[in-house]
């Protein structure tokens, strides 16, 4: 690994590399090998921000680290290096699948936040994320857009957080290495491009079930998850679907505790003492209207 410093700051270098390569180290688990291993792995001290140069990323975070799990992380770093996986190797076709590059590379940012400082410090970072999502326009807009109308926020934040919704419908199980074998296999790699509909056929393959509608509603509109409760008796509530062509899970907390239940339109009868919460650690983007 090497790092290309700027003389004045000699001494945060070694501190970088070591950063630098504990990063390495969580986007190889959830994404395989460094991408550019018979190349380089570098990164270069930059007046700007950063960019996610091949083989040697621009670095510009001024040594600015965060506290995660109670140790020093450089967020800029981690992220632009995220992109020798998702846009280095992963390269969307068009403009208009941007959200592939940086919405997965911000996923893999909850990702060292999951290694870190663990499972409730990540749910908490997507909370904050489902929370900053504009939602004024679709994050794929058409099959070809340009870069000015392709780069709206929510390619970042609900990119993300479309995988993580991805995540607890379909479950680690089959969710990590179905997005490892994006990462990885070669029809979706370094001369292969890709566009959403090749993810969606990928990790609907996996999950034995059409993913589609969730990819319709969430990337190509702006409409939330609508989720109906209605109470029918003192201690019954029927929860469905609005408006959404599948079953998914959604977690349902009652007086019993939380329970991970399929709900769909035709809907289901929930019994609980008290009265109850949808989707409390917000896997979903939605609405829930209370009648
Ligand atoms: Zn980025």
């Amino acid at each position: 690994m090497e790092y290309y410093v700027m003389e004045e700051n000699e001494f945060m270098g070694e501190k970088l590399l070591g950063l630098y390569e504990e990063s390495c180290r969580i986007q190889e688990k959830y994404f395989g090998e460094y991408p550019w291993v018979k190349e380089r792995i570098a990164a270069s001290e930059t007046p700007h921000l950063g960019m996610e140069h091949q083989t040697n990323i621009a670095y510009g975070n001024k040594y600015k680290f965060t506290q995660v799990g109670g140790k020093d992380f450089d967020w800029l770093l981690h992220h632009e290096f995220g992109h020798e996986w998702w846009a280095n190797k992963v390269t969307n076709r068009d403009w208009a699948h941007m959200w592939i590059q940086e919405g997965i590379c911000v996923f893999g940012d909850a990702m060292a936040t999951r290694e870190l400082a663990g499972e409730a410090a990540y749910l908490k970072k997507m909370q904050q994320t489902a929370r900053a999502i504009k939602n004024g326009l679709p994050v794929v807009q058409g099959e070809e857009v340009d870069s000015d109308s392709a780069y709206y926020g929510d390619i970042y934040g609900k990119g993300a957080f479309f995988m993580h919704t991805l995540r607890h419908v379909m479950g680690d199980e089959i969710f990590f290495p179905t997005l490892k074998k994006l990462a990885t296999a070669p029809q979706y790699t370094y001369d292969n491009t890709v566009v959403t509909a090749d993810v969606e056929k990928l990790f609907s393959g996996a999950y034995g079930k059409s993913l589609q509608p969730l990819f319709q509603l969430y990337l190509y509109t702006n409409n939330k998850l609508e989720i109906h409760v209605k109470q029918t008796d003192e201690n019954k509530y029927l929860v469905k679907l609005l408006n959404m062509e599948m079953q998914l899970p959604i977690n349902i907390l009652t007086g019993e505790g939380t329970q991970r239940l399929m709900v769909d339109k035709k809907g289901i009868i929930v019994s609980s003492k008290t009265p109850i919460q949808i989707d409390p650690d917000v896997f979903y983007f939605k609405k829930v209207i209370l009648e």
